[in-house]
């Protein structure tokens, strides 16, 4: 049916690539391209043979939009997936204006020198990208992506009326290293090392980074502390969800993690400052990545489960009425289908979705659209086909 040019081949691309191979009537052919190549090669080793979808490989540094472009230009995709990092959202989005060609990422621009994402940056090509007659899909993982989904189909079926949203992200997931984290570290350190924020009654409310903490008994998982965090869908949910009146994210961290976590704050390894070391100016963020276990090893020993979804409290027929969206994932089961564990897993199905949305023509637009903006019934029937079964509650426990 169509043709994806894949940017990025690390732990996220990696699961939505073998999703795109497992998916080969809308996939034909796939372009892996990124700044290693010999890590685009080796998954297309791995995977053809495998599938009926043609697997090619490039070299690209996304960061370069003139590159980019001779590179769309040659592979000529149907859709650009950006599965490398939030600091090339832009550049992509250029390349993708300059081509005439479709977009879609998991994750919302964030400067490289500053730690504040927002969705301001890629909402302003919303004229460019409806003007060229092209789609940009922002944020198709799990959260964002997923949670917009769930919150479209809440609004959609059950619902009359959605006035409180409560986003939890519960990782019970066991790696046995004392610190690692689940995704690109750098960006998972400056995210929870952020200050927290949540929305309501029209503005957003900053905390300090893990000021507001809840114990939630997750459904198949049990008890878990959470805490408050900053999250980009906070910000798109609140501006598409009429009638909401408050919007949270909740994600659970075990005591190890915050406990090393603090000692790096302290000792300024969590600083994205340069400073000079040995003559070389050096990001400590980016040292700390260097020397922690790479996400993408922690497949084979991570043991457990994750939840994540949403509690909705609305109106439904003039009644108050609550509910709870769901997905539960096994990070062992994950790792035998693809060979990575849930974190990966739950973010590259819905990317090989929202993808697949666009190329099957199931949803169209030309402008930057969220995921909440379209129709969330063939992206649910496309979760429980794809590897993420989700789960209702029409009696979920609340959170305070
Ligand atoms: P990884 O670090 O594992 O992979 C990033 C990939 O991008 C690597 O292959 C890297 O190449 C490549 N890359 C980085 N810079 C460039 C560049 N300039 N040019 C070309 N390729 C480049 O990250 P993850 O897979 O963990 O995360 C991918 C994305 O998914 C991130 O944006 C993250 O924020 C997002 N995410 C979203 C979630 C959601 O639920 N919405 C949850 C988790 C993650 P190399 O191998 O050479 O370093």
């Amino acid at each position: 049916m169509g043709k994806a040019l894949i940017i990025g081949c690390g732990g996220v691309a990696s699961v939505a690539i073998h999703k795109c191979c497992q998916n080969s009537e809308v996939f034909d052919e796939i372009c892996i391209a990124s700044r290693t190549k010999s890590k685009c090669d080796a998954l297309r080793d791995k995977l053809q043979g495998t599938t009926k979808t043609k697997i090619t490989t490039a070299k690209v540094d996304a960061d370069n939009v003139s590159e980019l472009i001779e590179l769309i230009n040659r592979v000529k995709p149907d859709i650009v997936m950006n599965l490398a990092l939030p600091y090339q959202d832009l550049t992509i989005m250029d390349a993708c204006l300059a081509t005439k060609t479709n977009y879609m990422d998991t994750a919302n621009y964030e400067p490289e020198d500053t730690a504040k994402f927002e969705y301001k940056w890629q909402w302003e090509y919303n004229d460019r990208f409806r003007d060229a007659g092209i789609c940009a899909l922002l944020g198709s993982g799990f959260d964002p992506g997923v949670t917009g989904v769930f919150s479209a189909y809440a609004l959609k079926h059950e619902f009359d009326e959605i006035n409180y949203i409560d986003i939890l992200d519960c990782n019970a997931g066991d790696h046995g290293y004392p610190f690692a984290t689940n995704f690109n570290p750098e960006i998972n350190i400056r995210e929870v090392s952020a200050n927290g924020s949540y929305w309501e009654n029209g503005r957003f409310i900053e905390t300090k980074p893990m000021e507001i903490k809840r114990v939630y008994n997750f459904p198949e998982i049990g008890e878990r502390d959470m805490y408050l965090l900053h999250h980009e869908e906070l910000e798109s949910l609140a501006k598409n969800i009429p009638g909401i009146k408050r919007i949270r994210f909740f994600m659970t961290f075990g005591q190890s993690y915050l406990t090393h976590l603090k000692c790096l704050e302290n000792v300024g390894m969590t600083s994205i400052e340069p400073i000079d070391y040995e003559g070389k100016k050096i990001v400590p963020l980016q040292f700390l990545k260097a020397v922690l276990p790479d996400p993408s090893s922690l497949g084979p020993r991570t043991k457990g489960k994750t939840n994540i979804g949403c509690i909705f409290r609305g109106k439904k027929d003039g009644k108050d009425k609550n509910y709870y969206l769901y997905n539960v994932c096994v990070h062992e089961e994950c790792y035998k289908e693809v060979g990575s564990q849930a974190v990966a897993y739950t973010t590259g199905v819905p990317a090989m979705i929202g993808a697949a949305m666009l190329i099957s023509g199931k949803w169209k637009g030309a402008g930057v659209f969220n995921i909440e903006e379209f129709d969330p019934d063939p992206f649910m029937d496309a979760l429980n086909k794809f590897g993420l079964p989700w789960k209702e509650s029409y009696e979920p426990e609340l959170v305070d």
